[in-house]
Formats: C-alpha cells, sequence, structure tokens
C-alpha cells in the first residue's frame, strides 16, 4: 500500500512510526508520559494492523468475478490512464505492494500480482492509483517526493540528537537546545506524514472509481474493495495522530521548562 521514495522509508508510514518508536525507547525509561503516548498509539496501531490483515485474508480468498489478476488490472488501468512508461513487477513480502516514482515501477506482491481476488483488484488499482497521481504530477505527491530527504535526514538526526542529549545535557545542560531539535525533527516527521493521508486517500479513490467505471468490481465486490483500501487507510491515519501527540508532547516539555 505504500509508496516507495527512498529505501530508507519504507513508504508506510506505520513503518515509520515504528522504527521512530525505536529511538523512543531509551527516552520512554526517563519519561513515564511519553511511554504512555507512545504504548497506548502502538496498541492501537496493533489493533488496526491485524484488523487489516484479516480483512485482507478474507478478501484474498474471495474471487473476483471477472476472474482477472492483479497483474492484469494494473496494465488494464495503466492503459486507461494513457500511461505507457510505467512498469508492473512482482516483489518478495505480504502487503510489500508500492509505486517507486524514481524507477516508474509499479511493485506487486506474489499474492497479489497472480492473485484473482477482490484484495488482489483493490491493492493493484490503488497502486496504480499512485502511477496515476504521479503522471498528474499531483500537487500532495509532489510535495511528499520533495520532503523525503529531510525526513530521512530528521529520523537519523533523532537517534543521534537523543544520544547526544544525554550527554550534552548532562554535561553542559543543554536540554532546551536537545528539545528543540527534537522538535524540529518530530515536526518535519508528523508533516511528512500528514501529507501522506492525501496521497492515500486519493489514491484509493482514483482505484475505486475507476474499478466501478471499467466494470471490474461494481455493488458488492465494490464495497469488499472499498472495505479493504478503507482499513490501509486507518493505518495512515494511526501513524500521522501518533507522530502528531509525539510533537504535542514535546512541545509541551519545552514550553513548560521555559516558564520553569
Ligand atoms: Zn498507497
Amino acid at each position: 500500500m505504500s509508496l516507495k521514495n527512498v529505501n530508507r522509508i519504507n513508504g508506510t508510514s506505520f513503518v515509520l512510526y515504528i522504527y521512530i518508536t525505536k529511538t523512543y525507547i531509551v527516552m520512554m525509561m526517563f519519561d513515564p508520559i511519553l511511554m504512555v503516548i507512545t504504548l497506548v498509539f502502538m496498541g492501537i496501531g496493533m489493533f488496526v494492523s491485524s484488523r487489516l490483515k484479516s480483512k485482507f485474508s478474507e478478501y484474498s480468498q474471495t474471487p473476483l468475478q471477472k476472474g482477472m489478476s492483479g497483474k492484469e488490472i494494473a496494465e488494464k488501468m495503466l492503459r486507461d490512464n494513457g500511461i505507457t512508461d510505467v512498469k508492473i513487477t512482482s516483489v518478495e513480502g505480504q502487503l510489500s505492494d508500492h509505486y517507486n516514482p524514481l524507477t516508474k515501477t509499479v511493485n506487486l506482491s506474489q499474492e497479489v500480482f497472480e492473485g484473482r481476488s477482490i484484495a488482489s483488484a483493490a491493492v493493484a488499482s490503488h497502486e496504480c492509483g499512485h502511477a496515476v497521481q504521479h503522471a498528474h504530477a499531483y500537487s500532495w505527491l509532489t510535495l511528499r517526493s520533495a520532503i523525503v530527504p529531510a525526513v530521512n535526514i530528521s529520523s537519523k538526526a533523532m537517534n543521534i540528537i537523543i544520544l547526544a542529549g544525554f550527554f550534552l545535557g548532562a554535561i553542559y545542560h543543554w536540554y532546551n537546545q536537545m528539545l528543540l531539535a527534537i522538535i524540529i525533527c518530530q515536526g518535519i516527521i508528523t508533516i511528512f506524514s500528514l501529507i501522506t493521508l492525501p496521497v492515500e486517500l486519493d489514491a484509493s479513490k482514483r482505484a475505486l472509481v475507476w474499478l466501478n467505471n471499467a466494470n471490474i468490481a461494481r455493488g458488492d465486490e465494490h464495497a469488499k474493495a472499498e472495505d479493504a483500501l478503507n482499513w490501509a487507510a486507518k493505518t495512515y491515519f494511526v501513524a500521522a495522530l501518533a507522530s502528531l501527540a509525539q510533537l504535542m508532547y514535546f512541545i509541551m516539555l519545552l514550553v513548560g521548562r521555559r516558564r520553569d
């Protein structure tokens, strides 16, 4: 469901969120409030992603009446949208499907690529939705791609700042400076996760409109495809909310310290 821009970020902000929280482990040991915020969102995230997985396994076993494979659906959707310079490939892993704007490839997991189910149709058309966005220079996608380098730097910098902060904070009492640096990094990551929302929702919308218009999935089948894509969208909502909650918390910490 993700949009691969740079290897480092696997696309899904959900993955990014889990990755970021790893850097919080040290901080959390010293900060129970941060621990509660992080654990609550991790709990919600795990619930949503397990629901997503069970929806996908259910719809993977629901055959598409048209009998087309994910690959055939992707080919047709690209063709119908007049896109001729995007390749469709099969990749390893489960739910590893993504569109790569750098190589102009729609990468589908084996299950989706070969599958002739409602889940395959939903995922294949969603990824093609990203290819259509790219072809039309959809503004949220352009913006998202533009800030990817800053996000990569920020997530790496977070680790260094937190580690260095312990020494600098202890020796020079640079707590406020350290907190400000964390806020800047977290701010960039939060903006990225918020920009990801319209990109993901729009790709699903394009997919669902096309599935109906091209007569690939209608009625009950269309409703199921929509349900699957809605659950995928929820993972991005949780990730964005978690990132925002962490940012707000750091800002409150800094404001509190300045007042003291
Ligand atoms: Zn997507």
